[in-house]
């Protein structure tokens, strides 16, 4: 009797229960709360109201480029920056699927804090600031990203790490020389047109004592009776991957934080008890430049064109 009971218990959970676990189970990291491809819609955690909410694909990418893009850009630049916005939510909404959501998110596959994911501003924050100029501004983004829709950038049929920067310093970085990996896509390539960025050059003037004394709030360990500053090792776009301060080694991108700098693009020169330190472009100058694109984009280039142009050999597919 008992082994019949059993039996009967055993069907009942492989034909009933056992399908209904592995439905529940693939529906919670799948389709479940972070949106996907075929329902057109993203979960998004929005930082500022601290909450998710369910958005159309192409809406949360308009206010996307809105954010991370001016208004005025040449339209293929646009596109340009549609696509790699798209290809980012692409891979979140991918590792979503996989159940890998980042912590901070509440369960939604992408949020609107640009240190974290990328940059975001609602469609009446923006139309208030543009004023009078917000339809015709508007219009012109939601083109971008609407004929633009699906397309996104892939390498060997893997949606790509699309980073994206403001201004390179005349050639973009490698992703090894600023990151310490090999991406066979993030390499380095010429950026004539960031010379003309209102973002291209910067510099910082400090004392000798203050530069010290920042470098010391930051940094353990410095020996202040040789040299300030030597060992400078710079990739070929001319970035500072790192160097000795104080006799200490530090990662470019560790100086560039120490003294908000715009990018690890630096020449640093002394003069008269003085450090001066003068840099080139704006942002880790990985990938494809803004202000680069907007440059190609005027001169005729269209916008997959511009993105084979920064991300090497990479295919752009609809999904
Ligand atoms: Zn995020």
């Amino acid at each position: 009797m008992k082994k019949i009971l059993l039996i009967i218990a055993i069907v009942i959970f492989t034909t009933l229960l056992l399908p209904l676990a592995i439905v529940w189970l693939v529906g919670l990291g799948g389709e479940g709360n972070t949106g996907s491809l075929e329902s057109g819609s993203v979960s998004v955690y929005v930082a500022d109201a601290g909450r998710a909410e369910d958005m159309g694909i192409n809406q949360y990418l308009k206010c996307v480029v809105a954010a991370e893009m001016p208004a005025d850009f040449e339209t293929e630049a646009l596109k340009a920056q549609a696509v790699a916005a798209r290809t980012y939510l692409y891979s979140r909404i991918e590792d979503a699927a996989n159940g890998n959501i980042a912590e901070g998110h509440n369960g939604a596959a992408i949020c609107t804090d640009s240190t974290h994911c990328q940059a975001y501003i609602s469609e009446e924050e923006r139309r208030e600031s543009w004023g009078a100029a917000a339809d015709e501004k508007w219009d012109k983004i939601s083109a971008a990203v609407e004929e633009t829709s699906g397309r996104i950038m892939t390498y060997n049929g893997n949606i790509i790490s699309a980073v994206f920067h403001s201004t390179s310093s005349g050639n973009t970085e490698a992703a090894v020389d600023v990151w310490g990996s090999d991406i066979p896509y993030l390499q380095s390539v010429e950026s004539e047109g960031d010379r003309l960025s209102p973002k291209y050059s910067s510099s910082l003037t400090l004392s000798e004592e203050e530069f010290k004394n920042k470098i010391d709030e930051n940094i353990s360990g410095t020996d202040w009776t040789g040299e300030l500053v030597s060992n400078i090792n710079r990739s070929n776009a001319g970035g500072i991957i790192s160097l000795d301060v104080g006799g200490v080694n530090i990662k470019g991108s560790e100086l560039r934080n120490i003294f908000s700098l715009s990018s690890a693009n630096v020449e640093l020169t002394r003069e008269n008890g003085n450090i001066t330190m003068s840099v080139k472009g704006y942002g880790h100058g990985v990938g494809m430049s803004q202000y680069g694109a907007n440059y190609l984009a005027s001169q005729g280039m269209g916008y997959e064109e511009i993105l084979k142009y920064y991300y090497t050999g990479v295919d752009i597919e609809t999904r």
